[in-house]
């Protein structure tokens, strides 16, 4: 296993379409293993494949380290079924260090997925969870959390990279 690079915004590939994993070999395998070894190398509670140059749809999220008691979820070709509520709260992004921005998302969702071995899951969450979540899936539609705030934060932001 390996830590793999995480590329950094405003990387091309980070605003890519993911491709739907069509089959769960040993190379993608493999690849998922060093994905949650370098979620684990991290402070975040997520990752998707596009953040190290992969455009497949593969999340891993856990957030048991501020929500103890939730698992490793590692999921594949996920898709947001049903969303209710709204909730505004602190997000970070390992491709965007250093910038923290009150987001916008869903309070509740459900979505299906495969898990790691190919089995269908259907999976209901809320509150953090819920955030890691579309947080992540947004990745592999090639959103930011920068695409959820307003022009004016943004070129902000833009300004500071260029400087930086
Ligand atoms: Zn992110």
């Amino acid at each position: 296993m390996a830590e793999l690079h995480i590329l950094k915004y405003p990387d091309s590939l980070l605003q890519k379409v993911s491709d739907e994993v069509t089959e769960i070999d040993q190379e993608v395998t493999a690849f998922i293993n060093d994905l949650v070894e370098t979620m684990r190398g991290s402070t975040c509670v997520g990752i998707a494949a596009p953040q190290v140059g992969r455009l497949q749809r593969i999340i891993v999220v856990d957030v048991t380290p501020k929500n103890p008691g939730h698992g490793e979820l590692v999921l594949i070709n996920p898709e947001i079924t049903a969303r209710s509520g709204k909730r505004k709260g602190r997000e970070g992004c390992l491709s965007i260090p250093g910038f923290i921005a009150n987001i916008k998302r869903s309070k509740k969702i459900e979505l299906s997925a495969l898990d790691r071995h190919g089995k269908p899951v259907e999976i209901e969450a809320r509150g953090f969870e819920a955030v890691a979540l579309q947080h992540e899936i947004d990745h592999l539609d090639g959103t930011l959390f920068l695409d959820h705030i307003t022009d004016m934060k943004r070129d902000l932001l833009r300004r500071e990279t260029v400087t930086d």
